[in-house]
């Protein structure tokens, strides 16, 4: 096979085959295809698409292109959660200490930055110490031991997902259903959990703009899971506006540890309950997910789910007392005001374009090597219903370099100010079980 002919099929719209596709994966894994025509496939696929057989195919050679790791040693249902991706969404941060701490077994394999979304990893970066690359045997006895491990994909576990994940970040092709699916598939197969919950999510600052092709993108990830044998929830919830009030690395960090300690954001706490309550209904662990949410309103109530954030920090050689002083977390040298032109309510919000704004002044990348700063990004002050004052702070950029005229504008400009109050959006959509 050679890799040229498989690119002029995806290109002329014909289905590769399940040979083919686990052909490009293995060379491209080896390091025997190069970044160029892996490029022209991925963006073949993305205008062209693939269809059921041919995804599940790219799923499965994604997962076997590494370990899968077996987490049969430790008792009970492991489980796991991912996001699809979307602006200021840092629920896997406050949620995997939270359900550690209600005694989940949660084996966590994420992602960076992809697009205009933060990623989980960079996140964690942006506390000191940290470390993201762990072996297996680590990862497994941290889980064991302590309840959750947040790692990258290693050279080991899904390292097609892990070099796939950063051609498409900056070739422009993230936005496709068989790209997204094999890929959040692959790790999370690969992580040795027994059952999933995704957050899937909806919106001008999601990957899927519609209900229709979140629908149908939430489908494609429960049935991959489901020919695995590893039950999947999907939740369909909205990114019509960024989650919380935080856009940026260390930003997110202080935001997340607020929710933990019970004085978080109203949405980044509902939806890390919401999540995090389905999680404990997957392991067994509560009747329903009304119990559950009981559990973990306590564990957040009697300071354990604070507690587990710190070993989950120092176990990754994290600074874990950046936790009672987020001052320690890298900071901004300076701050810029963007301020309202026009009085009313917030009545939508561009949420990608507040997600780009982040990317560029610092918070994500632009070319594969690109360091993200983990001090820049946005906080916001406001949000959709919330009503604006000629010259009020729409929003603050936190910046160590001057914000360029076009990043400014694009942060006033996300924010559509109108004269009616709008109604509130619904947090979920839908539930795909
Ligand atoms: N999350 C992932 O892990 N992969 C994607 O492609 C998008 C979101």
């Amino acid at each position: 096979m050679r890799m040229i002919d498989l690119i002029a099929k995806k290109r002329d719209h014909q289905e590769l085959s399940n040979a083919e596709i686990e052909f490009i994966i293995t060379e491209y894994t080896a390091g025997n295809v190069p970044d160029y025509q892996m490029s022209a496939l991925l963006m073949a696929i993305y205008l062209n698409g693939m269809n059921h057989d041919e995804t599940s195919s790219l799923a499965r050679a994604m997962l076997n292109s590494g370990e899968k790791l077996d987490l049969s040693m430790i008792p009970g249902t492991k489980v796991d959660k991912h996001s699809t991706g979307g602006v200021g969404d840092k629920i896997s941060i406050p949620l995997a200490p939270l359900v550690a701490s209600a005694g989940v077994k949660n084996p966590m394999i994420s992602g960076r930055g992809l697009g205009h979304t933060g990623g989980t990893l960079d996140k964690l970066e942006a506390i000191p110490g940290y470390q993201v690359d762990e072996t297996v045997d680590q990862f497994i006895q941290q889980v064991q031991e302590h309840g959750t491990a947040i790692i990258s994909a290693t050279k080991d576990v899904a390292p097609a997902d892990r070099k796939i994940y950063a051609l498409r970040d900056v070739t422009s092709t993230v936005e496709a259903i068989p790209l997204i699916a094999s890929s959040v598939m692959s790790k999370k197969l690969a992580s040795g959990t027994n059952a999933l919950v995704l957050d899937v999510k909806v919106g001008n600052g999601a990957f899927m703009k519609t209900e229709e092709r979140a629908r149908k993108l939430a489908e494609t990830l429960v049935e991959i899971g489901r020919q695995n044998q590893v039950p999947c929830v999907a939740y369909l919830t909205d990114m019509n506006q960024p989650l919380g009030y935080t856009i940026g690395n260390a930003l997110e960090i202080k935001e997340s540890i607020d929710v933990l300690r019970g004085q978080g954001p109203e949405d980044v706490t509902e939806l890390t309950l919401i999540l995090g309550a389905e999680m404990l209904v997957l392991a067994k662990l509560a009747e329903n997910t009304e119990d559950a949410r009981q559990i973990l309103i306590g564990k957040i109530n009697d300071g354990s789910a604070l507690a587990a954030f710190k070993q989950l920090i120092s176990d990754q050689n994290g600074d874990a007392s950046i936790v009672d002083h987020p001052e320690k977390l890298p900071q901004a040298a300076m701050t810029l005001d963007i301020t309202a032109k026009q009085a009313g309510y917030v009545i939508g919000m561009q949420t990608n374009d507040l997600g780009l704004a982040s990317v560029k002044i610092g918070g994500g990348r632009a070319k594969k090597e690109d360091k993200v700063d983990p001090a820049v990004g946005i906080v916001l002050h406001k949000k959709i219903g919330d009503t604006v004052e000629v010259g009020e702070s729409l929003a603050t950029l936190y910046l160590n370099s001057e914000a360029p005229q076009e990043v400014q504008d694009q942060v006033l400009n996300s924010f559509e100010i109108g004269t009616d109050r709008p109604d509130p959006l619904q947090l979920i959509h839908e539930i795909i079980h």
